[in-house]
């Protein structure tokens, strides 16, 4: 296979969680420019439509449901399955974000961030894999964070469910090797979403971020569909089990 064929994903439908806008919507077209059918999902049906619009190529498919419910996602994934066709590429991308400090962290909030950080990727990667599993093929990807291998104030349990999802996708890595599935993570470093709203308007906090970030500046959306687009094709056939941290340098250096 020539170099760059390697890295097109003609004839491969991907279905990325939390795509509504953000990371996921950005991935979400990397994909579709690499070739992939997209299907969209978040829980905003209405929001999901009008994002839909956007795209230059194929339209996507819309399959809306809370990743956090294990039930709904199984059924949306079966349904999707038998109606549409199969999932190639599933990126686990659905998150949030709560900040509070830890002492004062209220339990509600953690159980909801514990939900849609970690037990979402478990409940939509299981649904998907079975699929997977029956075709002896398929690639998943779950997005990690510089938070998987550092900590900041004020978010221990987002620290605690990045943590978790980099083990996850080293678990589904082993148990599914045998099936034909990779599994990989990709750990941003710092970008301008809503989830980040709140950093993105401090600006003391975006002078220390140029100051800590080796490649001194916040990060542009579009930079992780390269490592979406590599993780997701044949090109990294025989990488399963890997995070590629896309952080400009954070975690190399002190
Ligand atoms: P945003 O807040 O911009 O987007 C979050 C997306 O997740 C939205 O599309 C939202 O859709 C969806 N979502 C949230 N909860 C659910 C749910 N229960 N069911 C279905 N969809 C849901 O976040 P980002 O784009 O910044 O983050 C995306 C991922 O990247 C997260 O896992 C985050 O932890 C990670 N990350 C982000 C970094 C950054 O710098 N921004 C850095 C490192 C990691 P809707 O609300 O419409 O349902």
């Amino acid at each position: 296979m020539a170099a760059l064929e390697m890295f097109d994903l003609t004839g491969k439908r991907a279905l990325v969680t939390g795509s509504s806008r953000g990371i996921g919507l950005a991935l979400a077209k990397g994909l579709s420019e690499a070739g992939a059918m997209i299907v969209l999902n978040g829980r905003d049906r209405t929001k999901l439509e009008q994002v839909a619009s956007e795209f230059s190529g194929p339209a996507p498919a819309i399959l809306d449901f809370d990743v956090t419910d294990p039930e709904a996602s199984r059924a949306a994934i079966d349904r999707f399955e038998q109606e549409a066709g199969p999932i190639d590429i599933l990126v686990n991308n659905a998150g949030m974000q709560h900040r509070a400090p830890l002492e004062d962290f209220p339990v509600d909030q953690f159980d909801r961030l514990m939900r849609t950080n970690i037990n979402a990727a478990f409940y939509v990667g299981q649904a998907v894999a079975r699929h997977m599993i029956a075709r002896q093929k398929g690639r998943i990807i779950n997005i990690c964070s510089v938070m998987s291998a550092l900590a900041r104030p004020s978010i221990a349990p987002y620290t605690a469910s990045k943590g978790a999802i980099a083990n996850l996708t080293k678990g589904m890595a082993i148990d599914w090797a045998k099936h034909g599935i990779n599994v990989n993570g990709i750990a941003p470093g710092y970008f301008k979403t809503e989830l980040n709203a709140a950093l993105v308007a401090d600006e003391d906090f975006s002078a220390w971020l140029e100051r800590r970030t080796p490649l001194g500046r916040w990060a542009e959306v579009e930079e992780l569909v390269g490592a979406a687009v590599f993780l997701s094709s044949a090109a990294s056939s025989f990488v399963t089990g890997q995070v590629i941290y896309v952080d400009g340098g954070i975690t190399a250096s002190v």
